[in-house]
């Protein structure tokens, strides 16, 4: 059994974890965004996550040409982009490799597109792309 005070830390932290999440710039979400944008299961406004990581390697995810969110590639994270249309996708950074984990899009090219890593960056037919054309969301790892 953890000791009330442990769960109590535990709680102070879990606070201080949702504060800096915010501090990265992840506030609360802009009214006319394009899409719901989910950092970790948390409603986010999007943008440069950790922007001054040391990490030059970032992931870009756009929604029909605007930027919706970018994080820093060696960072564990679940994306999850929801539009007024029902259209998702869920894109999973491991730390290693960057892949759309889920979408709802009727051929799942996305999701067969596999994973990017450091290592197949520049050797994959799509470079560092992974689009998910019927719902107009490309995932892109490059350089900063
Ligand atoms: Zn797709």
């Amino acid at each position: 059994m953890w000791k009330i005070s442990t769960i109590k830390k535990l709680r102070a932290f879990a606070l201080l974890a949702a504060v800096a999440l915010t501090l990265a710039g992840c506030g609360s979400p802009k009214p006319d965004a394009p899409a719901e944008v989910r950092l970790d299961g948390q409603v986010c406004s999007g943008g440069s996550i950790s922007p001054k990581s040391d990490d030059s390697l970032r992931v870009y995810i756009t929604l029909d040409g605007a930027a919706l969110i970018d994080l820093p590639f060696g960072e564990a994270h679940r994306v999850t982009v929801t539009q007024a249309n029902g259209a998702e996708n869920e894109i999973e950074l491991t730390g290693e490799a960057v892949r759309m984990e889920h979408a709802n899009c009727e051929n799942q090219d996305c999701v067969n597109m596999g994973a990017v890593t450091r290592e197949n960056l520049e050797l994959r037919v799509m470079g560092g792309f992974i689009i998910c054309l019927p719902h107009k969301l490309s995932v892109e790892v490059r350089d900063s």
